[in-house]
């Protein structure tokens, strides 16, 4: 017997192609009149047409989204919702969007409406990472969690394909340790394998046809799955190292957890073979580290930390932030043995190379 709790959270979920054009009806549902629609400024044309749809409910575009969530951005579009009175933001995008959205509704209570392209999995989970004068700093609030999600498959069309992998990876890293963290319980669990195998299925067909509907939409599909057991349960050692090495060494953040994720599943599956067991089966191999290596291989992604960016030099100091404070893992937390794990990904060798 293996005993649980499970706190179900609460979201609206719009699925399909198409379904921007929905919007309007959900501001109208919940009596919200004047959205402010936010997106980076790479995307800034989607939000335009955004706008143009949600004709006279819009207040205005804020195009100024940033990776981490820089408070300062927070600050100039606060400035902008007071000016133009909106009552709810539309955000438009990947997980750098949504976190805009996310750090308004934790400061003024606003409504959110989500509309993802990326894979990220952020708009089904009451998280928040934010960065103040270079620090990130990360809090779990129900304040922050989006009201309403549309998914619309059209929107991910145009994500490239390399980043369509490396965003599926990220998701996938999400359900991965969902599966053996400490408050997992059998409903997560099986939404957690319902992601990872749609992701499975849908990467390859996107890495060889990128506008392949189908796939495209078991991609978002699998995203949405994984996001939602990233939001209902906690993470353990690979979300801590991707966190380290986005934080305090400015690695991007889907191609950081693509690197480390079969590296971190190696470490713990020592500890959690049984509970990764489903990881092993959807990827056909002995092991879930070495399908997902394999897996990440066959779609040319990215496989050395040292490709990305990182320094050799700076992975002791890398293991020290890691270790500077405890955190829950399956397999006990050992400084030479992620030192290991940490050259392992830097050179890109196979997965449990060093332990
Ligand atoms: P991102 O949102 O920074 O997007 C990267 C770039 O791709 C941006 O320029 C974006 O505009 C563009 N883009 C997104 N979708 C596109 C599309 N369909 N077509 C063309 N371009 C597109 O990257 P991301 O990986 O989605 O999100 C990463 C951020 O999200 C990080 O800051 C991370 O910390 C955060 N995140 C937070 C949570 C959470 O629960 N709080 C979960 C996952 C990620």
């Amino acid at each position: 017997m293996y005993p649980f709790v499970y706190q179900a959270l609460s979201q609206r979920v719009v699925f399909g192609s198409g379904t921007t054009g929905q919007v309007v009806d959900e501001l109208g549902r919940m009596e919200l009149t004047r959205a402010l629609v936010l997106t980076t400024p790479q995307q800034e044309e989607i939000g335009r047409q955004m706008v143009t749809t949600l004709g006279a409910r819009a207040a205005g575009l804020f195009a100024g989204a940033a990776m981490h969530t820089p408070i300062e951005v927070t600050d100039e579009a606060l400035k902008q919702i007071e000016a133009v009175g909106a009552d709810c933001v539309v955000s438009i995008g990947g997980g750098s969007t949504t976190g805009l959205g996310k750090a308004i509704a934790l400061r003024t209570d606003l409504p959110q409406i989500v509309i993802p392209t990326s894979y990220a999995g952020s708009e089904a989970t009451p998280i928040l990472g934010e960065t103040k004068n270079g620090a990130k700093t990360t809090q779990r609030s129900m304040k922050v969690l989006p009201e309403v999600i549309v998914y619309d498959v059209d929107l991910t069309m145009s994500l490239p394909a390399k980043m369509t992998v490396t965003s599926g990876l990220n998701a996938i890293a999400h359900s991965v340790e969902g599966l053996y963290t400490q408050d997992r319980n059998p409903i997560i669990s099986t939404i957690a394998q319902q992601g990872i195998a749609a992701l499975a299925r849908a990467l390859p067909v996107i890495h060889q046809r990128p506008d392949d509907a189908e796939a495209r939409s078991d991609a978002l599909y699998g995203a949405w799955a994984c996001g939602t057991v990233l939001g209902a349960v906690g993470m353990a050692l690979h979300h801590k190292i991707c966190h380290v090495l986005g934080g305090s060494f400015e690695l991007p953040h889907a191609e950081t957890h693509t690197v480390i994720l079969p590296h971190a599943t190696a470490y713990n599956e020592r500890a959690v073979a049984r509970e990764l067991g489903p990881v092993a089966d959807i990827f056909q191999s002995e092991s879930a580290a070495s399908g997902l290596w394999s897996f990440a291989r066959r779609l040319d992604a990215p496989m050395t930390l040292a490709e990305l960016g990182m320094k050799q030099p700076d992975l002791d100091r890398a293991v020290e932030v890691m270790m500077s404070n405890p955190y829950w893992n399956p397999q006990p937390l050992a400084e030479e043995e992620l030192r290991g794990l940490l050259d392992d990904a830097f050179f890109g060798r196979a997965p449990g190379t060093s332990l």
